[in-house]
């Protein structure tokens, strides 16, 4: 649209011939860029009434800021304020997080997803009159953000769904616990994505400018999983390794041959990779031990090659320890899926943002070696995850994600409702059912 009313950045207009193009095409009923065109002027409308309600709400969430499964207060504001917009919001048995169904359950469902918990760090931003009131926690991964975009999103589309306007259902849900982590399962398992069709997130990103919006297709996070080994042997004198088990050896040669055999047994771009963090065994130079540890890190790009470590690095310990007469156990610890971003929901997220920042707005992301538990609900129904430019244009300043001082360009708020808003309504009026979508397997490590 070409009209900067408040919300719309400077220079962040697209071009006036294809979004009005778009805005022609639209009455077609298939317009392939979807009614993210149409929508522009009201949500400028919706904006300019709101704009300023939402980056207060997200001030006040960053000036108290709540740790996984303690964000009482985030959650109360979360549903007076939906509330208040009508609609009834049901929070999670666990008493944070809750999910709101906005429209008609016919016609699909899809999930926009925001997390509201904060870290355990010291904000140590200097001069944000909105700096965290609370000692050692800290919104330094902008999920304030998100909650206070998600939130934008609903009370626009609250006011679409009384107009008769929406073609099928949006779950909000407000997620707890995400860097804890464990706040995704907690909300699959009170249903809320039972007939959940998508699901979508978008993350602030630091590296690129608001009016940025970066997309992956396939894995757009990584897994990160802890493994514990045990070893065990008779022990007994160094003298006379050969009537025990070296049991020292044994371990060494586990801890290097793991490593190296796991690489050789996936897919290399999987990248599924264990480091060894600790090892510790015996206490004295001439006494073999009876049992010794090694704890590391697996890190995984790819899904399946996740879901098949645990059985395959169990199975390469068994048979490294009996090459050397001890006996091994693992201990494998799930951390979080790889976040795998489905084609078609992606090109949803393109065909939403192109109006809003245009095309050149539109950035390829790499995948990131960090976990984010949005992968979770991935690996049950079709979704994607975004990365929303944060960063003033311009600007010296080297933000990242987990620092004491992260900050945003706050006129990401509306371009981030904007762009949810548009996602969600394309993905409601192309259907957006599984399996509509082209396969995701072969672009996944393209
Ligand atoms: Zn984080
Ligand atoms: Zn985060």
């Amino acid at each position: 649209m070409t009209h900067p009313g408040p919300g719309v950045m400077p220079g962040l207009e697209p071009p006036t011939a294809p979004a009005a193009a778009r805005s022609a095409s639209a009455d077609a009923g298939e317009d392939a860029a979807g009614p993210g065109a149409a929508l522009q002027p009201q949500l400028d409308a919706f904006l300019a009434g709101h704009e300023d309600e939402l980056i207060a709400f997200r001030r006040d969430l960053h000036m108290h800021p709540e740790l996984g499964y303690a964000e009482h207060r985030t959650t109360r504001l979360i549903a007076e304020r939906l509330r208040a917009a009508g609609l009834d919001p049901r929070v999670l048995p666990q008493g944070t997080g809750l999910f709101c169904d906005i429209g008609p359950a016919e016609g699909g469902t899809v999930a926009l997803r925001a997390d509201i918990d904060a870290l355990p760090l010291q904000d140590e931003k200097a001069g944000a009159p909105y700096r965290s009131t609370v000692p050692g926690v800290a919104h330094a991964c902008g999920h304030d953000v998100h909650t206070a975009m998600v939130l934008g999103a609903g009370l626009f589309l609250a006011q679409q769904a009384a107009a008769g306007l929406l073609p099928g259902r949006v779950r909000l849900l407000f997620q707890p616990a995400e860097e804890t982590p464990g706040g995704a399962l907690d909300v699959m398992a009170a249903g809320g994505i039972a007939g959940v069709d998508r699901a979508f997130a978008l993350h602030c990103d630091p590296r690129i400018e608001v009016g940025q919006l970066g997309l992956r297709t396939g894995p757009i996070t990584a897994a990160c999983d802890k493994v514990y080994v045990k070893v065990t042997g008779p022990g007994g004198h160094t003298a006379r390794p050969h009537l025990t088990a070296d049991l020292v050896y044994a371990l060494a040669k586990i801890v290097t041959e793991l490593p190296s055999a796991l690489s050789r047994r996936v897919d290399p771009r999987s990248s599924l990779s264990l480091v060894w963090g600790r090892i510790s065994a015996g206490s004295v130079a001439n006494a073999i031990p009876d049992d010794g540890i090694a704890e590391g890190t697996v890190r995984c790009l790819d899904d399946e090659a996740w879901h098949r470590a645990p059985e395959m690095m169990k199975a390469l310990l068994q048979s490294v320890a009996a090459a050397y007469d001890v006996e091994a156990s693992l201990e494998y610890v799930r951390g979080v899926p790889p976040t795998v971003n489905e084609a078609g929901s992606v090109q949803m997220f393109r065909d939403a943002a192109t109006p809003v920042i245009g095309e050149e707005g539109v950035v390829p992301t790499p995948q990131s070696l960090g976990g984010e538990d949005f992968g979770w609900y991935l690996e049950s129904i079709p979704g994607a995850l975004a990365r929303l430019g944060v960063r003033t244009p311009g600007s010296s300043g080297e933000y990242d994600l987990h620092r004491g001082d992260f900050d945003v360009d706050e006129r990401c708020v509306a371009v981030g409702v904007r762009v949810l808003t548009g996602t969600a309504l394309t993905a409601l009026w192309e259907g957006g059912r599984p399996g509509d979508a082209e396969p995701v397997q072969g672009a996944a490590l393209a």
